[in-house]
């Protein structure tokens, strides 16, 4: 379906959940996150009947992620459900991978497409310090097996911090050499209680750019879909791509083509705005399904038309991983 401003809007990314087995310097503060308690989630049943009836709209791209969406129960049914929708193309999940190795190829059965995994540096220590519980053994052994269980193209994000991984963008730049992998390097936005942090220790595209070809050389330009975030470039002989999310510093907003829905049932019209649809309400005071369908086909027609980044306006209302990125 179109938004007021004619952006045709098909792409769902689902939050299945705000917990996380992680706790990144860029997404969460190491204390005092509340999470929203179950019961004011969205059960599976209602999840699915969500993405539906949201599929009855024109929307056929989904994507997983949360917080952590390999810890949400049920993940591999879910997925086998999505996959059943007769109207879904696509069924991706965006994932730190801690989990991946033993559900990659479970995943993949049920008919999960393809991962973006989440990887900021290769040296293990500064991963650890990154991520604040992470593992990065774990998690390269969950990027190996979604590629075994053929979850391809694999696509890599990482979010670059000042004083935390800006020198390591060169060695995960240089795996795009041996490994048909999608690197993405991304903008830290700000968001929430931690925003001051994330505007303090923001690179900019641009310099992670200068950063890499100062090292390999210009990059090739590769041809772009007008939607996807990221510009594609490829290093001198490589075989995997190198992209650089700027959603900062050069948004993107007349290509956007995505809602979200939160995990406690909302559906959330632009990641960095705080407009929101109440749908959890709705459902449980027993809204038919066309009732549903009419709600969010307003809040779709209402998307906003950007952010507020370049007005100094941040979203308060959630941090990054009860959106999902
Ligand atoms: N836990 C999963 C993961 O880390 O891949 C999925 C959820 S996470 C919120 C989704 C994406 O958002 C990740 O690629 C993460 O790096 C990115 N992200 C988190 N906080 C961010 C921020 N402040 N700015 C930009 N991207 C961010
Ligand atoms: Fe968890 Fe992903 Fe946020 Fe890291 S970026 S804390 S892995 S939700």
């Amino acid at each position: 379906m179109r938004d007021s401003f004619d952006r045709e809007i098909h792409y769902l990314r689902v939050s299945l959940t705000d917990r996380c087995n992680f706790r990144c310097v860029y997404c969460m503060p190491e204390k005092g996150v509340v999470f929203h308690p179950h019961a004011h989630h969205l059960s599976d049943e209602e999840l699915l009947r969500v993405i539906r009836i949201m599929s009855t709209l024109g929307f056929d791209r989904v994507r997983l992620t949360g917080g952590e969406p390999t810890v949400r129960p049920n993940l591999v049914p879910i997925v086998e459900a999505i996959a059943a929708m007769p109207n879904i193309k696509e069924i991706a999940m965006t994932t730190n991978a801690l989990r991946l190795e033993k559900i990659a190829e479970p995943l993949a059965r049920a008919g999960l497409n393809r991962v973006n995994i989440s990887i900021d540096t290769l040296d293990a220590e500064r991963f650890t310090k990154i991520t604040r519980f992470g593992k990065l053994e774990a998690v390269w052994r969950g990027i190996l097996a979604a590629e075994r269980a053929g979850l391809t193209p694999i696509k890599l994000n990482s979010v670059i911090v000042r004083g935390y991984n800006e020198q390591d963008i060169i060695d995960l730049a240089r795996l795009t050499l041996e490994h048909a992998w999608d690197m993405r390097f991304i903008e830290m936005m700000p968001l929430g209680s931690i925003a001051d942090f994330q505007v303090e220790s923001i690179v900019t595209a641009d310099e992670m750019k200068a950063r890499v070809q100062d090292a390999f050389g210009e990059l090739l330009p590769l041809e772009w879909n007008g939607h996807d975030p990221a510009r594609p470039y490829r290093l001198q002989g490589g075989q995997g791509t190198l992209g650089f999310i700027s959603s900062v510093s050069a948004p993107f907003c007349e290509g956007c083509d995505r809602v979200r829905l939160t995990s406690d049932g909302r559906l959330r019209l632009c990641l960095l705005r705080d407009d929101e649809v109440e749908l959890l309400q709705p459902i449980r005071d027993g809204a038919s399904d066309a009732e549903l369908r009419e709600l969010i086909a307003r809040g779709v027609y209402n998307k906003p038309w950007g952010h507020g980044l370049g007005d100094n306006i941040i979203a308060e209302s959630r941090i990054m991983s009860q959106i999902g990125g």
